[in-house]
């Protein structure tokens, strides 16, 4: 049994209804388990929430690197916003 990881989590998402990852169907908008055709979710609510924290951890890390004093040593680049 080879452990993947990464492959795991894309063709499966997570059913709360079976309580684990679920092979899904896709639908236009929502994406349905296969097992109990229940609606599916990318992440269950405590990888989202691991996930999310993440993201906010990030997000202050690159807050915190503007600084006003070094952004005018720094001329500002070129950037099509
Ligand atoms: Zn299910």
């Amino acid at each position: 049994m080879d452990r993947r990881d990464n492959s795991f989590y894309s063709d499966r998402k997570w059913c709360p209804a079976c309580d684990m990852y679920v092979p899904y169907l896709m639908s236009l908008a929502t994406s349905y388990c296969v097992e109990c055709g229940n609606e599916v979710r990318l992440l269950s609510s405590s990888d989202w929430q691991a996930f999310t924290e993440k993201m906010e951890a990030r997000k202050t890390r690159g807050g915190r690197r503007r600084k006003r004093s070094s952004k005018s040593s720094t001329p500002p680049r070129r950037e099509s916003a």
